[in-house]
């Protein structure tokens, strides 16, 4: 008899689930992905029955499908859904869900709530029979707020569902752009060649947002750009530009090399937070040409000393990059919504051609506003002077490339990942850990040296310590 699947969605009310997680049903529910038989259960606190719940869903997967919304695909994705509404703290509540689970022998269960909530969550479905062989639990960024807090989270996981059914989400391990990383890397002779100490300059990683927190002040004060960002997106991004090649592609071979990475991070204490980073909080100002509030008075806000920018020099202690910085950066009420890594190759070793002319080759990944590469080379400009220089960019635009793809959200791929029970795209409990022992020995280093946020306008690149940061070292961001 075929398996009888479910997925079930705790949170399902919530921005998350709301904007990404059932858009991404919705799709691939429109191109035949889903299990023919596979059941969507919403959970949450807000009170509400299926029909409500799915009238809500419906005007968001809407909003977010635009013109390829589809009456009949999303009749076909609201008769698989069903709402049940409560609390995750009370055991009782589970009951209407044990109901409409029975005879589901494979399910993913999909947590997307507070951190605060998952051990709970866990404990409570295996108290009801719910964590079964073929269940999966499958958990979002950030897995607590420490390291201490996180064993706290993945001991309880193990606990009730054991490690190899636990699926941690760094979502941008489901973008296109960033598996792209690996083939790039891995299927081209080009680079790798180049990839080091030799011809590596520097790195530098941007995750740099236009919007402010919104309505999301209060989760985000007690994380702060560094917890929010740093400790998965931005580490997750180091690793796959900075790990040796894995000899293939089972999911633990690539996790084994990104946990070296993490292991050959040089830690940040007191001793070096002062030079190699910076923190920074918003400030009123404009952005995209609009007048925007501070952080502190964001509605919500108040007095605080979260930090809404972070800007770092990271160094990886081992043969292959030792002496290259990678410069980490992210921040809100940017000047521009940005996602790239850029890889600033080193200068010729000897000069044939005008000095000032010259530019060192630079390869830029962008995931976001689009997902592109472009390598930066030097040409000679068609001009009657004799040689002269002019950088010119090989450009890879990916949409273009694939023009008939619509632009897949991350999460259809996880979502497809984890219902087949394919560990891949998801990060392991050490790397996890790891990342958060290097982040707790920052904080604890901005603790013991009080540093504080430094004040930067909304719509600018953050604070001017930023800009010393790197030209410490004779580098400057590029924006
Ligand atoms: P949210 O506040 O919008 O939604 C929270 C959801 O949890 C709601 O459905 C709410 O009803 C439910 N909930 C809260 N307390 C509950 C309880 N006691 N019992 C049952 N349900 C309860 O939050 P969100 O923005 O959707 O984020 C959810 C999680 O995902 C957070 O940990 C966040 O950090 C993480 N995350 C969010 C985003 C995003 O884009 N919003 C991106 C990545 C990760």
């Amino acid at each position: 008899m075929a398996d009888k699947k479910a997925i079930v969605i705790f949170g399902a009310t919530g921005d998350l689930a709301q904007k990404m997680i059932y858009p991404s049903l919705y799709f691939l529910e429109s191109e035949g992905h889903l299990p023919p038989d596979l059941m969507i259960a919403g959970f949450a606190r807000t009170h509400a029955d299926d029909q409500g719940f799915i009238a809500q869903t419906r005007k968001d997967v809407m909003d977010n499908a635009g013109t390829l919304f589809s009456e009949d695909v999303w009749s076909r994705l609201a008769a698989r859904m069903h709402y049940c509404e409560g609390d995750v703290t009370v055991p009782k509540t589970y009951a209407p869900l044990v109901k409409l689970l029975e005879g589901v022998t494979v399910c993913v269960y999909y947590l997307s709530t507070s951190p605060n909530f998952f051990a709970t969550i866990a404990c409570q479905l295996k108290e009801a029979g719910l964590a079964h062989g073929g269940a999966r639990i499958a958990v979002e960024k950030p897995i607590g707020r420490d390291l201490v807090s996180c064993r706290e989270i993945e001991s309880a996981l193990d606990e009730t569902f054991g490690d190899d059914r636990v699926y941690r989400i760094d979502h941008y391990l489901g973008k296109e752009t960033v598996q792209n990383l690996i083939a790039l890397r891995f299927a081209n002779t080009l680079f790798e060649p180049l990839w080091n100490r030799a011809s590596v300059d520097h790195v530098q990683i941007t995750v740099a947002e236009t919007i402010g927190v919104e309505r999301r002040w209060s989760y985000y004060d007690s994380y702060g750009a560094l917890r929010d960002i740093v400790q998965n997106h931005l580490l997750q991004l180091l690793c796959l530009i900075a790990m040796e090649p894995p000899s293939d592609l089972d999911p633990d071979s690539v996790r084994n090399e990104k946990v070296k990475v993490l292991r050959s991070l040089r830690p940040i204490g007191a001793g070096d937070v002062e030079r190699q980073t910076v923190r920074g909080q918003y400030r009123k100002g404009v952005s995209e040409g609009v007048a925007v509030p501070g952080y502190t008075e964001e509605t919500g806000g108040s007095a605080s000393d979260t930090e809404t920018f972070v800007a770092l020099a990271a160094h990886i202690d081992n043969w292959r990059w030792s002496g290259v910085p990678f410069y980490l950066r992210t921040g809100k009420r940017l000047a521009a919504r940005t996602t790239e890594v850029v890889v600033q190759f080193r200068e010729v070793p000897h000069y044939i051609f005008p000095r000032s002319d010259m530019i060192a080759n630079r390869l830029t990944i962008r995931l976001q506003p689009e997902e592109e590469i472009s390598l930066q080379i030097m040409n000679k400009a068609p001009t009657l002077e004799a040689m002269r220089l002019k950088p010119l960019a090989l450009d890879l635009n990916l949409s273009d490339a694939f023009k008939k793809q619509r632009r897949r959200i991350a999460y259809e791929r996880l979502l497809t990942e984890a219902l087949k029970g394919n560990s891949f795209l998801f990060v392991r409990r050490d790397e996890v850990e790891m990342a958060w022992k290097w982040i707790d020995d920052i904080i604890d280093g901005w603790k013991e040296k009080d540093m504080k946020p430094l004040p930067y306008s909304a719509g600018s690149w953050g604070p001017s310590s930023a800009f010393a940061l790197t030209e410490r070292n004779g580098h400057s961001w590029y924006e």
